[in-house]
């Protein structure tokens, strides 16, 4: 019977690493530096010796780990391989079967977003569920979608990438995928701000967002201090985030929908846009789906991760 079992979630900059029983209470956490330079080539030893050196400072047998959960910050394949990952400096690598040489350990690797969506399906916003859509809106919009506790991964590991949804030929500029109208140009942090700077061009309508510098969080700031013209703003996102959640639950049917990321610190005013929205275009049979927040912050990787392996 394992006892342990680590959850690794690789960023651009650090790499946050945990020790998990395998009933998913956190035994241990800490960061270590990623080393992007010549081609990433020091991320996975790097991680392979933090992991020793944790076994050996706890005076934990090897045998005794279940594996290492591995997120990786782009598209990735059921069988633990990239394509390529800008991020990390990697060209195709296959990460699954690296790690493992490496630790000795078996190791699982995932897509960051999905990762975050299977731990909170398993300790977050939606535990106790089984089949969840998360979308994480930050700088981007990412997603991840569980369904019978697995994670749909899809053919280019690109399943769950709910920020690229196309919903609307007519906003300006275009997506970092390259395509114009994706859902992450109106739902991310960016966006709302555009959409926020959209509205004050428009109109003369006063507003407390005509004061200081515009974002995502003075936008819904300013929506719970009943300022107007931000409850347009919120009304445009919470259209545009609904309409796509139910295009999406018409496909997967899931039991919550988890909202996460920098933007959802504002909160279950946030939802309430959001839900009012959904209500409108979803399919009668998922008028029921639970939405909640997000509860894991920065940890939901490495929960993700961990649960991955067991
Ligand atoms: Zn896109």
């Amino acid at each position: 019977m394992k006892k342990y079992v680590f959850g690794v979630d690789v960023g651009g900059t650090t790499v946050k690493m945990g020790l998990f029983n395998v009933e998913g209470e956190v035994l241990d956490k800490w960061e270590i530096k990623t080393r992007t330079e010549n081609g990433g080539e020091a991320i996975l030893p790097d991680i392979a010796a933090a992991a020793n050196a944790k076994l050996e400072e706890k005076g934990i047998a090897k045998e005794d780990v279940a594996g290492i959960g591995v997120g990786i910050p782009g598209p990735i394949n059921e069988e633990g391989v990239v394509p390529f990952t800008p991020n990390l400096g990697w060209g195709r690598k296959e990460v699954s079967k690296e790690l493992s040489e490496l630790t000795g350990l078996p190791c699982k690797a995932g897509n960051d977003a999905n990762v975050a969506a299977l731990g909170e399906m398993w300790k977050g916003g939606a535990e106790g569920y089984n089949n969840v859509v998360m979308v994480t809106l930050g700088t981007g919009v990412g997603g991840g979608i569980i369904i019978g506790g697995k994670i749909v991964a899809g053919s280019n590991g690109a399943g769950g990438e709910i920020g690229h949804l196309h919903v609307d030929d007519d906003i300006p500029g275009y997506c970092g995928c390259g395509n114009k109208g994706c859902l992450e140009q109106v739902a991310s942090a960016t966006g709302i701000t555009n959409l926020a700077n959209q509205a004050l061009a428009a109109s003369d309508k006063p507003s407390m967002l005509r004061e200081g510098e515009v974002s995502a969080k003075t936008v819904f700031d300013a929506v719970k201090a009943d300022d107007e013209l931000a409850k347009e703003v919120a009304e445009r996102f919470g259209k545009y985030l609904g309409t796509a959640l139910a295009n999406i639950t018409a496909i997967v049917d899931p039991q919550a929908i988890v909202i996460g990321g920098g933007v959802s610190k504002a909160g279950t005013i946030l939802l309430e846009y959001v839900e009012k929205y959904y209500q409108k275009s979803c399919f009668k049979a998922c008028k029921e789906v639970k939405f909640a927040l997000a509860t894991l912050g920065n940890d939901a990787g490495i929960f993700g991760c961990a649960k991955m392996v067991l």
